[in-house]
């Protein structure tokens, strides 16, 4: 039998919807408009095009949204001073800085990201929120693995007592999705390039999740009967073609549920980005 499809566009319309009710009630209610400022620098197309996605996507919620490009020889203390800025107008409730940054500041990422107030770090990079994550504390959570969980939860998937297995131990994707689903109650294993034999760890998951990079890395041996297949990867293996971690014709004849690439995960993250920047404008009025 071949598993039901995860379709992203389904969950992302739903948390999108969420996102855009919030925001009215916050404008109704406090006079608040959540408020976003993606920092872009350098002429990255790939990072061009994401930016304006997330800036349209604002737009269509009624969430206010600035775009500040700054050029590919902007010096870390500019970019810091342009942080520093945002982190003290009271419009702008998440600021995201687009990755990669140019190679003269790359270095400096981790400094970078940690001036973002925690309050306002959309992305969930702050080792604040990071801590906080890891402890069960309200925090903002890194939006692809956050869409991931939400989605399992939307979709009536059972993760309370289940096996987990992650592919990929990357601070974006593989760590935060650990401590969501251990946060939910599953038994959660990591595997990365160092494990041995992870087909047989693989093929233990109830719910399995692939954040690895390479092209139909997760084939159906590795798949347990029946299990839920979360595909994290975007790989383009030809100018127009994308395909993700897991080896999707085989493996949707032996999973229960699994999410297709393009068209799955991908499509969750603007969603829940939308979905963090109204959180955080709701933190910020209690504090
Ligand atoms: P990273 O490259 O940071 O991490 C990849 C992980 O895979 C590492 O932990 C690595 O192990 C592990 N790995 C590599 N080879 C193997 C192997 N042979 N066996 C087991 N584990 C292996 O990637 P990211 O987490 O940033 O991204 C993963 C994928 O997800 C990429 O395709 C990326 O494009 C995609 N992505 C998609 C997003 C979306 O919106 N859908 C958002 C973010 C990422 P080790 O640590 O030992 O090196």
């Amino acid at each position: 039998m071949s598993a039901r499809i995860l379709e992203g566009k389904v969950f992302a319309q739903a948390f999108r919807e969420d996102a855009q009710k919030k925001a009215a009630a916050l404008r109704e209610q406090y006079g608040v408009q959540p408020g976003l400022a993606v920092i872009i620098v350098g002429s990255n197309p790939a990072s061009q095009v994401y930016v304006r996605n997330k800036h349209k996507s604002c737009e269509a919620l009624g969430i206010y949204s600035e775009v500040i490009e700054m050029p590919e020889t902007t010096t870390k203390d500019e970019l810091i001073a342009k942080i520093d800025a945002l982190n003290a107008d009271s419009k702008i409730h998440g600021i995201l800085v687009q990755l990669p940054l140019p190679e003269q500041i790359a270095a400096h990422e981790s400094e970078i990201l940690e001036r973002i107030r925690p309050e306002k770090d959309v992305d969930g990079f702050h080792p604040v929120n990071v801590g906080r994550l890891v402890t069960g504390q309200p925090g903002l959570v890194p939006c692809t693995p956050f869409g991931c969980l939400r989605m399992l939860e939307l979709a009536g998937i059972p993760i309370d007592g289940q096996r987990a297995v992650i592919i990929g131990r990357s601070n974006i994707v593989g760590k935060p999705m650990l401590h969501l689903l251990l946060g939910k109650n599953a038994t959660v294993t990591i595997c990365h390039s160092h494990t041995k034999d992870l087909p047989a760890v693989t093929r233990e998951a109830d719910i399995l999740v692939a954040a690895v990079g390479r092209p139909n890395f997760v084939t159906a041996d590795m798949v347990k009967p029946g299990a839920t297949v979360i595909d994290v990867g975007i790989n383009r293996i030809a100018p127009k073609k994308l395909v993700g971690d897991v080896d999707f014709e085989a493996v949707k004849d032996v999973a229960g549920a699994i999410t297709p690439v393009p068209g799955g995960v991908g499509l969750l993250t603007v969603a829940m980005l939308m979905e963090n920047v109204v959180r955080a404008a709701e933190m910020q009025l209690q504090d």
